[in-house]
């Protein structure tokens, strides 16, 4: 799987009751076709690698050993330590972030808890590690990872620490993408990284089979907004460094978006009635198909009909 956009159109077509969906995915996800990573500098001592899976970053160089987030798909954690050994001098890695459970930035944990690793994910991820999790808008059963693959630490706090005598403050951002979504946040450097928290070219994942929905999403983008800057440098799950005026836009859409849902599902609407009645239409242009996006916020909805009331 080298291209994320490829992954969510199949998966859009499942959603949407294709046969297509699933085998394409299938497909796509046990590609093991050789993959460029591509490295970019974001300071002296942080580097971002694209195409390993999952966006990864590390921090630090050489003799300090690094600090990774994120460790792609399996089938590339060669391929990316590879690049991060080139551009870093070593491939020694500490200490790792988990930003959530998903195979796409989670798959090479093994190779790293089995080198020394230790590797810190939200509570949540690491229970999701632990369990077989079935994901009906995939049709995908996700096995329980080994035991090496499991994150050595599982917080419920948010802290910080330092790496190479650099600060790393990082923070649990509750159900949204999924219900174990971190972000880790560099201040000295002006770099956040946030996961699948903020979707590139494209309607975000709402991955509701473990915690994420809607509400939750455009509260994650509203507090990473108040960690940025103008300067800030922001790495997205997948897809190039965006800028605060891209999150800004993304945290507005899902403002805007939630409260139409919402009404939608008061007046009785399940997802097809929101895809076919297009109450995604006024933002369409910009974030494009909504199908997966609009069937994972409807089913998203009614694990908050409570709070959200007015709905049974
Ligand atoms: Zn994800």
């Amino acid at each position: 799987m080298t291209d994320r956009r490829q992954f969510m159109q199949g998966a859009i077509a499942g959603a949407v009751g294709s046969t297509l969906g699933s085998s394409a995915l299938a497909a796509a996800v046990a590609s093991t076709a050789p993959v460029s990573i591509q490295a970019t500098r974001l300071a002296d001592d942080l580097v971002m690698y694209a195409g390993a899976g999952g966006n990864v970053v590390t921090l630090g160089r050489g003799a300090d050993g690094l600090l990774m987030i994120d460790s792609g798909a399996a089938e590339h954690t060669d391929a990316l330590l590879r690049a991060v050994e080139a551009e870093t001098g070593t491939r020694r890695i500490t200490t790792a972030f988990n930003t959530h459970w998903h195979w796409d930035h989670t798959g090479g944990n093994e190779v790293l808890t089995k080198s020394g690793t230790s590797i810190m994910a939200q509570a949540f991820t690491r229970q999701w590690l632990m369990t077989s999790i079935f994901v009906p808008w995939q049709d995908r059963l996700y096995a329980r990872r080994p035991a090496a693959a499991v994150p050595t630490v599982g917080f419920y706090c948010d802290g910080e620490l330092q790496h190479a005598g650099q600060d790393v403050v990082y923070g649990h951002l509750w159900q949204a993408h999924t219900d174990g979504d971190i972000y880790v946040h560099f201040p000295k450097q002006n770099v956040l990284v946030v996961g699948d928290l903020l979707a590139v070219g494209g309607y975000p994942i709402l991955d509701y089979t473990t915690g994420g929905w809607i509400g939750g999403m455009a509260d994650a983008n509203r507090k990473l907004l108040t960690l940025c800057n103008e300067q800030t440098r922001i790495v997205p799950g997948t897809g190039p460094v965006q800028t605060k005026a891209d999150l800004q836009a993304h945290s507005d859409m899902l403002a805007a978006v939630r409260p139409i849902l919402v009404k939608g599902i008061k007046a009785g609407m399940n997802g097809d009635d929101m895809i076919q009645q297009k109450l995604t239409k006024d933002f369409d242009a910009k974030w494009g198909k909504s199908g997966l996006f609009l069937q994972n916020a409807y089913l998203g909805l009614w694990a908050h009909a409570r709070e959200l009331g007015g709905i049974v």
